[in-house]
């Protein structure tokens, strides 16, 4: 059975003592997460040490980076690569996020190698892909994901998807208050779903975890998990309040 996932996204945003206080106020009041569910913090480069530390000994709790560099260890002042997460134990990576691919233009091919250098790291990309409100509205979203994941994930292989984590999140949905409906969010998913079953097969692509991003709170969660292709959710906002993404990941299926 695939993954659940509640993945929270910090952006840039709280001090190292904030950030510290979420998660304390988070791990006493959250649900203990059996096998098959996760707890994913992306959260800012300099705070992943400490939140790592944190988060040792609760089970199935993790930390995330929200980027890494598309080139290897070199004269590349400002960024962090896959070694250097490598060498702190980091699992996951948010790849692709919506914020980084409008305003640091990170197209479909260095995305391409932003995933290839996480693989190469054993990190385990969260990769983001998700149409704008004008593609929606002239009914093309569907095209437009597709170039999204076969430019920039579907030259893996096989094994290297199984247990892929992808994170659709539509523009329009975030930060915006403005949620997709749990039936516009399962029909993306499920198109993807199909996508990876066309190329990989129907057991590879039964074992992606697709999560949905885009304003998730604790009073739209469980409607929207509990559909058969949605299997958590990537969430900004809520995440910074402790009893919202705490009952973000009560929801998970
Ligand atoms: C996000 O940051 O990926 C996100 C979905 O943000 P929000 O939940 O605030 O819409």
């Amino acid at each position: 059975m695939r993954k659940q996932i509640a993945a929270a996204n910090w952006k840039m945003n709280l001090t190292l003592a904030e950030g510290e206080k979420l998660i304390k106020d988070i791990i006493s009041a959250a649900p203990e997460l059996g096998a098959g569910r996760e707890a994913v913090f992306a959260v800012p480069f300099p705070y992943l040490i400490n939140v790592g530390n944190l988060l040792k000994g609760v089970a199935n709790a993790h930390v995330a980076s929200q980027n890494l560099a598309a080139t290897n260890n070199g004269a590349f002042t400002g960024e962090v690569s896959g070694a250097m997460l490598q060498s702190i134990g980091m699992k996951y990576a948010v790849i692709g996020h919506s914020e980084r691919r409008e305003y640091y233009h990170e197209s479909n091919e260095i995305l391409t190698e932003k995933v290839n250098r996480a693989m190469e790291h054993n990190i385990h990309p969260i990769f983001c892909c998700g149409e704008p409100l004008s593609i929606r509205e002239n009914g093309s979203q569907n095209t437009y994901v597709n170039s999204q994941l076969k430019e920039s994930i579907f030259h893996l292989e096989p094994q290297q998807m199984k247990g892929f984590v992808i994170a659709y999140e539509p523009i329009w949905a975030i930060g915006t208050g403005k949620t997709a409906t749990s039936g516009q969010a399962e029909d993306m998913h499920l198109h993807i779903r199909s996508l990876i079953e066309n190329k990989y097969g129907a057991d590879v692509a039964g074992s992606v975890s697709i999560l949905y991003g885009g304003s998730v709170k604790a009073a739209n969660a469980k409607e929207i998990f509990s559909k058969p292709n949605v299997d958590g959710g990537l969430v900004g906002g809520a995440s910074l309040n402790a009893m919202e993404f705490c009952e973000i990941m009560k929801s998970l299926k």
